[in-house]
This record gives structure tokens, C-alpha cells and sequence, in this order.
């Protein structure tokens, strides 16, 4: 299918990036399970090195099969580009790459995914980058975080754990008064439910591990362009504006406009990071992917109705959850939000610690597991699995108490999942 951004959604999650093999006919997308690609001749192999002709050298780089998932993603998020990744981490190193050097930083939201914490506020100091992490509910604290050295503002769309959503326009047009893109972590959301280009985000990134692929099958990550930030705007982004020594200095903005980014995070990120996803991978979240909406439907729909049912049960202190209308941020998901505010959400129970360790233990149908966005309901307690080296008071800062699990609702009926956490509350609290 060609560029058609006027077929809706369910049509674009099934069909966009996808044409009958054009080798064999096959209706669904082959798995391209080759490591190289043949030239035509040594002229052809020159022009795919120079990038003067667009094709397959070495899947390192690109791979038919992660090449369909990668303009289905894009077009799903209304980009112009993606790069599929080996992971949502490794996606969230390719995004961030082109844009810093030793000394620069990223301005961050306090309320990320708790991986993303770490590799933000640890890993890349090894690269001589650093994150400033600020409450993106302060615009005032966000604009004073951003200085000369910020290359970026990162945050989630719909938080995980859970309870948290962001009012992207007013964070993008912080980060656009300062001259520098925002990333949105999309992954809890899905383009489904938030679309944050339309909000005026530059970047997205996704962790496909979740509900794009959606079954539990595959880590994978993608980075995503919106082909709208000015690269050469100012001197902040050399690797894109600038000759690029790592590729015999073509300047990558000049040379390929909107795709500049895209094109770098092919031809320098894979190349030389080697984040590559896989063939077999990308297969398996092509399939998640031509459910997506109905899958979203669901989770919010029985998410919506577990809280409520958890809410009004004595047996549990508190319930987080953005789609509820007792949540701070109620007014908020439903402008920003409209479809809902996802399937993920946290709760206290009654009885602290030892009450949490015995419901998850109780659980029929949820799954104790450390993933989210599966198609079956699954549980964790952060303070003894995820959170456990945090103090009690680092526990409590990042919503994961010794009181409090986190729930990622799935597609079964949600009558079966209110049984479930209803007999192992009862276990759990006697
Ligand atoms: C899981 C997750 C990640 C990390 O993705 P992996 O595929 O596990 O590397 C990043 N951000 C969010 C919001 C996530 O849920």
C-alpha cells in the first residue's frame, strides 16, 4: 500500500508498509530471514554505500521485514520515518544519539518507566551525557532545567506505572521556545490512544515489547521522526546539520531534509550501535500490530471497570488510575486522552506488604510477571520484585511502596478478572 493517510486507523494497522511480496505473491509479509543481500553489480554496491541509492546491503542496517514494520509504525504515529530497535532501552539510546555529545544533557520527566530511570540517570554518564529530571507538571521548574547544554526533553505519554499523563502540548512548547525536540515515550499509549505529534512532540519512541506486539512474545523498540524539527535551526545538532565525520562528512540535513534523522539512525546508529531488531521479531509485532485499536478498546474498557471495582472495595486503600473520575488528572486525560488512559494502573492494598505478597501469590488469572501489555492481565509488587533495592522512602517517591501493586489489565473479561482479584483480596486480607 502506498502513502494513503486517508485510510483510518484499522485500515493503516493492518495494511500500511505492507505489498504482496513482490518475488512470490505472498499476502503476508515474509520473514526475510537473510543476513546479506546481493548487488547487482560493484556500481550498485557503491551507490548503496554512498546512500545515493536506496536498498539492502546487510541486516544489520535494514531488513525488508523491518523495513515494513518500521513504515507501519511511522505512519500509525503520523511520521515520516522509523528505526526499529532491539529493545524500547536500545530505542531510547538510538533517539537520543544523534543529538548529544560528551557534556550534553536531557532534561527528563520525574514520572518515567523505572528502567528508564536508571539507564538515565546512570548508564549514560558513561557516554559523558546527563538527564535533569524535573515534575513536568512545573512548566517554570522545566524551563529553568533546560540550558545551553540540553539537547532534549523526554517523557511518557501515559506513565507507567500507572496514574500519570502528560499534557504534551504544554511540555512541547516549553521545549520549543528553547530550540530543542521532545521525545515522547509512547509506549503505555500506543498510537491508538495518543498520537503526540498532534500535541507537538518531534520524537517517539516505542518499547514494541508491550502492547504493539502485545502477546508477550518479543523485545523490540522503535524511534520514530515526525520529519518537523529545523536541525539546522541553530549549531546544537552537528551530526545532523553539520559534516558528519563518521560517514566521510555528508551532512545528513542538508542531503535528505526530512529524513535526515531517520537516515542517521540507519547509517551511523545501527551501523556502528548495532541495535538491530530482528526479522523474527519484527514478524511477531507485525501480527500484534493488525489488532492494535481492538486490543486498546478492551484493555481500556476493562481497565476502567476493574478500577472502578477495586476503588469502591473496602479492602484496598487507593486506586491510580487516570481514567478514573476521582483521579487528579481526570480533567486532563479526557482532553488530552480522549479514547482513554490506557490499561495500566496501580493500588494499594490494605495490610501493606505482607497483604501484597499474598494476593499476587492468590492470583488465578493474572500472572506474577515483570512485562506489561500483554493481551493476559498480569500483576507485580515492585517493593519485594522491581523496587527492591530502593529505600522505603525511594519506594514510596517512585509510587511503588511496600502497600502499593501494579496491575496491567489485559482483553480477558473483565467479570473474570474482578472474580480473580476478588477471592485473592479476600486471601490476602483475612
Ligand atoms: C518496557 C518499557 C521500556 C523499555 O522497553 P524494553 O523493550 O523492555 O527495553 C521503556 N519505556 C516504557 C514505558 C516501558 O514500559
Amino acid at each position: 500500500m502506498s502513502d494513503t493517510p486517508s485510510y483510518g486507523f484499522d485500515t493503516l494497522q493492518i495494511h500500511a508498509g505492507s505489498r504482496p511480496d513482490p518475488a512470490t505473491g505472498a499476502r503476508q509479509t515474509p520473514i526475510y530471514q537473510t543476513t546479506a543481500y546481493v548487488f547487482r553489480d560493484a556500481d550498485h554496491a557503491a551507490a548503496l554505500f554512498n546512500l545515493q541509492e536506496v536498498g539492502y546491503i546487510y541486516s544489520r542496517l535494514t531488513n525488508p521485514t523491518v523495513a515494513v514494520l518500521q513504515e507501519r509504525i511511522a505512519t500509525l504515529e503520523g511520521g515520516v520515518g522509523a528505526v526499529c530497535c532491539s529493545s524500547g532501552h536500545a530505542a531510547q539510546i538510538m533517539a537520543l544519539f544523534p543529538l548529544m555529545q560528551p557534556g550534553c544533557n536531557v532534561v527528563a520527566s520525574t514520572r518515567l518507566y523505572g528502567g528508564t530511570v536508571t539507564q538515565f540517570s546512570q548508564t549514560i554518564k558513561r557516554f559523558g551525557w546527563s538527564a535533569k529530571f524535573v515534575d513536568f507538571d512545573d512548566l517554570d521548574a522545566l524551563r529553568e532545567a533546560i540550558d545551553d547544554n540540553t539537547r532534549a526533553v523526554f517523557g511518557e505519554s501515559i506513565a507507567n506505572p500507572g496514574g500519570y499523563v502528560t499534557d504534551i502540548r504544554a511540555v512541547a512548547d516549553v521545549a520549543d521556545a528553547a530550540g530543542v525536540p521532545l521525545i515522547i515515550d509512547n509506549t503505555s499509549a500506543t498510537p491508538y490512544l495518543c498520537r503526540p505529534f498532534e500535541h507537538g512532540a518531534s520524537l517517539v519512541v516505542h518499547s514494541t515489547t508491550k502492547y504493539l506486539t502485545g502477546n508477550g512474545t518479543v523485545t523490540g523498540g522503535c524511534v520514530v521522526d515526525s520529519g518537523r524539527f529545523d536541525w539546522s535551526a541553530s549549531d546544537k545538532f552537528p551530526s545532523l546539520s553539520a559534516p558528519e565525520p563518521a560517514y566521510h562528512g555528508l551532512k545528513f540535513h542538508e542531503t535528505f531534509g526530512p529524513l535526515a534523522y531517520t537516515f542517521h539512525g540507519i547509517a551511523i546508529g545501527l551501523r556502528d550501535l548495532g541495535m538491530t531488531m530482528n526479522p523474527q521479531a519484527a514478524h511477531y509485532t507485525l501480527m500484534g500490530i493488525e489488532t492494535l485499536s481492538l486490543r486498546m478498546q478492551r484493555h481500556v474498557e476493562n481497565a476502567k471497570k476493574v478500577a472502578a471495582w477495586l476503588e469502591a472495595d473496602p479492602r484496598v486503600d487507593y486506586v491510580t488510575y487516570a481514567g478514573l473520575p476521582s483521579s487528579p488528572y481526570a480533567e486532563r486525560a479526557e482532553r488530552c486522552y480522549p479514547k482513554g488512559a490506557g490499561g495500566l494502573f496501580t493500588f494499594a492494598v490494605k495490610g501493606g506488604y505482607e497483604a501484597c505478597v499474598k494476593l499476587v501469590n492468590a492470583l488465578e488469572i493474572f500472572s506474577h510477571v515483570a512485562n506489561l501489555g500483554d493481551a493476559r492481565s498480569l500483576i507485580i509488587h515492585s517493593a519485594s520484585t522491581t523496587h527492591r533495592q530502593l529505600t522505603p522512602e525511594q519506594q514510596e517517591a517512585a509510587g511503588a511502596g511496600p502497600n502499593v501493586v501494579r496491575v496491567s489489565i489485559g482483553i480477558e473479561d473483565a467479570d473474570d478478572l474482578i472474580a480473580d482479584l476478588d477471592q485473592a483480596l479476600a486471601k490476602a486480607t483475612a
